[in-house]
């Protein structure tokens, strides 16, 4: 089974969307996925009906070692199950401060759990707190949800140094394979530097040894399409809400490519590396904040991307 862990210490991003219509695209491909929710506010247990209930058994009880996973998975569709939360794991961090090897909770109950699906796809809070390190413990692959605007890449310098701190010290086969631009709007120019910073930082760290040496900005993006707003209301994937909308065939594609490509060799650039730009090359350095767009970087560009003159990297 490959555990993919699904994060980025914002809110709002697309974790909680990607999550549960990428795992429900590969599982009508044919491929089992058991989700986990590992964020209080129980995003994706509420996305696929279940109401975050604290009575019936949760990851919190897994987590405090009251139940095993088997006692908790339930299904949410064809191939298809979740481990659901509830608003308890908000308590979690205090009630585990003492406990030793409380970063390995999670792994060492998803190895004992011997689950058969293909994947685990892992919703992960908007934090970098000890439920995120749990699931980094456990992820074999890191995925990254972003919304290419303004202070896109401000924070992903801390959550790239805690992936890495955790492949150190804890999971040393944890992976960063990519990047999914979420909630596209149109080509801005704002977007444009966003995506060429983040083709640049990757290009540059191909080859080293860092966790995200392997990385990739994913080629599918995830336009804005209100049907994907509305679906978690009613209990359901963006394939069972609506089959045929922009973002059913946006989460498709993204399933088709997460399946098929394979990550890109360590020693080989991307297809299409934009030019580097002073300040950005700098390999195995994780992106610092962007500094404050202005209106202007808002306008919509037509594509290709446009080189940005600017440093944005310090
Ligand atoms: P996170 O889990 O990172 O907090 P969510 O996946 O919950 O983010 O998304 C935040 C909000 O944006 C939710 O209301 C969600 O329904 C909505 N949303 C996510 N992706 C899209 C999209 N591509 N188009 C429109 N709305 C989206
Ligand atoms: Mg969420």
């Amino acid at each position: 089974m490959k555990r993919i862990a699904i994060i980025n210490q914002k809110g709002g991003v697309g974790k909680t969307t990607t999550t549960a219509n990428l795992a429900a695209a590969v599982a009508d491909m044919g491929r089992p996925v058991c989700l986990v929710d590992m964020d209080p506010q129980c995003h994706l247990s509420l996305h696929f009906g279940l109401d975050g209930d604290s009575d019936q058994p949760n990851l919190y009880d897994v987590l405090i070692g009251e139940a095993d996973i088997g006692d908790i998975v339930q299904p949410v569709g064809d191939r298809l199950r979740i481990l659901p939360a509830s608003i308890d794991l908000a308590a979690i961090e205090g009630q585990l401060a003492n406990q030793p090897g409380r970063e390995m909770i999670f792994r060492r109950q998803i190895e004992a759990a011997a689950l058969g699906d293909d994947f685990l796809m892992i919703d992960c809070p908007p934090s970098l707190g000890l439920l995120t390190i749990n699931a980094l413990a456990a992820a074999d692959e890191v995925i990254i949800p972003l919304q290419p605007h303004f202070l896109a890449l401000q924070g992903l310098g801390q959550l790239l140094q805690t992936v890495e701190l955790v492949q150190q010290r804890i999971n040393p086969d944890l992976r960063v394979s990519g990047v999914v631009l979420c909630m596209f709007e149109q080509i801005t120019r704002l977007a444009n530097e966003v995506v060429a910073d983040l083709q640049n930082f990757f290009a540059a760290a191909r080859g080293g040894d860092t966790p995200w040496s392997h990385a990739r900005i994913f080629e599918t993006v995830v336009r804005r399409n209100i049907k994907l707003a509305e679906s978690p209301s009613h209990g359901q994937s963006i394939f069972a809400y609506d089959p045929s909308c922009h973002g059913a065939k946006d989460y498709r594609a993204l399933a088709e490519e997460f399946l098929e490509a394979p990550l890109p060799a360590a020693d080989q650039p991307p297809a299409e590396t934009p030019p580097a730009r002073p300040g950005l090359a700098r390999p195995a350095s994780p992106p610092a904040a962007r500094p404050a767009a202005t209106a202007e970087h808002d306008k919509p560009q037509s594509p290709p991307p446009a080189q940005n003159e600017r440093t944005c990297l310090p």
